[in-house]
Order: structure tokens, then sequence, then C-alpha cells
């Protein structure tokens, strides 16, 4: 969601250009390299419904089981491919043929899924079988919503170990904010509580949508929620690695795609900066 990226849907081009079920190569030419994608959400279903979401079809609901053997299968067949295939000269424009990262995102909340601990075992094995190196991130990309669960705790703190990062989405910081933007009834005391989790477990980023909504953009109250939150948060010793901010980076795919637009360069800026005024580094991605 931060960067402009082009999807491919094949690993072998020379052979039958199948679609993989689980894993994803994303090209970005904003980052340079090529982030390798897991999505354990082919059935379109999350726990939310961000107005500005892209997944099409989206619907409520969890992970459904993980075929392991399969996913593994991709992943290690893909990270071959890139690092000693022909993938990155025939499909990568220059300036991008390095691997990123491998980022568990996709088409719904991927710590939904009851198997998230074990594919996060999978990964460690894929990048050690592989000799992946140790620079390649390992990134979850979550609404956080489920960071109170004790195993996704314990998938946060083995992602930790694989140079990991997680990005915790916080595109509000009032229980009615995320009710109008992300669609889900929540206390703000829970987001801190499952966010503080995240923190205590593995180098946390907030990811964080900025945009209007009907031709407004978020209001100074959601701007001082947004600021009031993180303040308490850093009082009280729990610090994120900073703030991803962005605006619509694809459309929408949700009923409301019409009434959305995106913010210029200089509006997210001027917000950058009253974060940066806290202590936080912030990347501002319009
Ligand atoms: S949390 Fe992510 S996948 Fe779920 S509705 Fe929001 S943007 Fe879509």
């Amino acid at each position: 969601m931060i960067d402009p990226v082009k999807p491919l849907s094949t690993i072998n081009h020379d052979r039958d250009s199948a679609a993989l079920r689980y894993v994803y190569p994303v090209v970005s030419r904003r980052a340079g390299g090529v982030s390798v994608g897991i999505n354990l959400n082919p059935n379109n279903a999350c726990n939310w419904r961000c107005i500005y979401c892209q997944v099409p079809f989206l619907t409520r609901g969890s992970a459904p089981p993980i075929d392991l053997a399969i996913l593994e299968n991709e992943l290690r067949d893909f990270l071959g491919e890139l690092l000693h295939g022909d993938f990155m000269q025939s499909r990568v424009p220059e300036g991008a043929r390095r691997i990123n990262d491998i980022a568990l995102s996709g088409n719904g909340e991927p710590t939904s899924s009851a198997e998230f601990v074990q594919v996060i075992e999978l990964i460690a094995r894929v990048r050690s079988a592989v000799a992946l190196p140790a620079t390649v991130k390992t990134v979850l990309i979550t609404n956080g919503s489920l960071l109170y669960r004790s195993a996704v705790q314990q998938g946060l703190r083995d992602i930790a170990k694989l140079n990991g990062e997680v990005w915790f989405k916080l595109d509000r910081a009032s229980a009615a904010g995320m009710q109008r933007v992300n669609d889900t009834r929540t206390s703000m005391d829970k987001v801190r509580d499952n966010l503080i989790a995240a923190i205590a477990c593995c180098p946390t980023w907030l990811q964080t949508c900025w945009f209007a909504l009907d031709g407004e953009p978020p209001s100074r109250q959601d701007e001082d929620d947004y600021l009031g939150f993180i303040s308490a948060l850093l009082r009280d010793g729990h610090k994120p690695q900073g703030v991803l901010l962005y605006s619509l980076a694809r459309p929408s795919m949700q009923v409301e795609a019409p009434r959305l637009s995106a913010l210029s360069a200089e509006q997210l800026q001027a917000f950058a900066e009253r974060i940066v005024k806290l202590g936080l580094h912030v990347k501002v991605s319009p």
C-alpha cells in the first residue's frame, strides 16, 4: 500500500503461466526491488472493511486453512528462481533487481490464519534452505486487531528473528474515526494494548492512510486525536520505529470509492511535520 507497484501473477514465464495460490511477486520501482508477497487470505476475507481497501469482492471473515506444503513449495521455488533463475533479468526493470523483503500481506488480515505461527516457521526454514541474505526483511502488514492473541504474539517474536518488521495500521485514533474509515467497532484502549504488544514483540512501524472523504481532508480534531494517542504511547515508553504516512496509492474497491480522494504532497507533509515534532521518524508517500 506504500508504493506504486506492478503485480506479477506468475513465477515461471517459460512454463505455463499458472498463477500461484499464496505467493505473489510485486516489483516496486520506488523501493528499488522485488517484494515476495505471501497472501494467506486467497478468500478475500478480512475482519475489517476499510473504505479505501483495494481488495476486490472483500468479505468479512478469517483466512481459510492454509496448505502449508503448497505454500512452502511456492516460496522455495520462487525464491530459488529469483536467486538463480532469469526472472530478474527478464521480468524486473533495471534498478529494481534485488529482493527487498518477504511480506505477509494480501487480501485480508494475515494474523487471522490459524496456521500463522507455522507460516512464520516455514518462512524461517525456507530462508535458511535457499540461503537468503540476512539483509532481506520479513515484513508483516497487519491491522493489528488480533495482537491480543498469544499465538499471534509468538509469531511476531519469530518474525523479529528474521530481520522482521511489523506495519501496524493506525488510520485514525478515535473510535468514531476508526468506525468511519476501517468500518470496525473498537476502543482506543484495545488498539493501544494491541500496539504495545506488537512493539514489545517486534520492531513496529505505524502505517497511516490519510485521505479526503467527500472532499474533506481529515479534520484538525483527527490530527489532534492521532498526535495525542502517540504522545501518550511515547510518554509511557512504547516507541514505534516511526510512521509510514501515505495517501491513496491505488483505487478503492469498496462502495465508498467515489467519495475518496488523495491528499496533496503538501497536505501530507504538513501533518508529517506535526508527528515529527513528537520525536518520531515519518516516511511520507503521497
Ligand atoms: S485491514 Fe487491510 S485487507 Fe482488511 S479491509 Fe483494511 S485494507 Fe482491506
